[in-house]
Order: structure tokens, then C-alpha cells, then sequence
């Protein structure tokens, strides 16, 4: 039977490699995702990786966070906004900038 506290239980399970419980939690630098494809093409649902470190073996264990995933989606949408809008603007004063110097 699926519990809503199911993952996050798994996620507390023992170390398999030493047997050990204490845990920290990061990411992969440089994120990368999980791609639930083999397409060298497919982008979409990425999932982003955290992963469990075991404090006792320095054991490495990724899991796919949907929590972060959306975090990190919504950061992406308001990089792409702000950089559209960084085009546009850049673009509009290279216009002004070149109609402003016409030779005489
Ligand atoms: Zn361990």
C-alpha cells in the first residue's frame, strides 16, 4: 500500500553498503538531471538528483526529488524571462543607439 511518507521513509533506510543510519543530504555539482528517456533528445521530465551521502562509508546514493524539481523549474522559467528581457532591451537600445548616429 502507497503511504504519502513512504519515500521520505525509504529514504531514512540503512546504508546497504555498511549498515550505517547517519545520513547528509546534497546535490550533484554542476546539476544533473534524471531523464526519464533514452532519447538523446528528450528534455522533458527531468527530475533533479539529490543525493544521500552515508556519514560512516561516504557511501553516495541519488534519489530524484519532485520538491526541488519544481523549485529549480521555477528558477529556470525566471532565468529565461529576465534573459528575454535582457535580449529585447539590449536589442531596442542598439536600434535607438544606431538611429541616434546617423552621419549628418
Ligand atoms: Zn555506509
Amino acid at each position: 500500500m502507497y503511504q504519502a511518507n513512504d519515500e521520505a521513509t525509504y529514504q531514512q533506510s540503512k546504508c546497504p553498503v555498511c549498515g550505517g543510519q547517519d545520513f547528509e543530504w546534497g546535490r550533484l555539482g554542476g546539476q544533473a538531471y534524471y531523464l526519464p528517456s533514452m532519447s538523446a533528445w528528450a528534455m522533458k521530465g527531468r527530475q533533479v538528483i539529490k543525493v544521500r551521502r552515508c556519514l560512516r562509508c561516504s557511501a553516495l546514493i541519488p534519489f530524484t526529488d519532485p520538491a526541488l524539481t519544481r523549485q529549480f523549474n521555477r528558477l529556470v522559467a525566471v532565468i529565461a524571462v529576465v534573459a528575454i528581457g535582457f535580449a529585447v532591451l539590449i536589442a531596442a537600445l542598439s536600434m535607438f543607439m544606431a538611429a541616434s548616429s546617423v552621419p549628418k
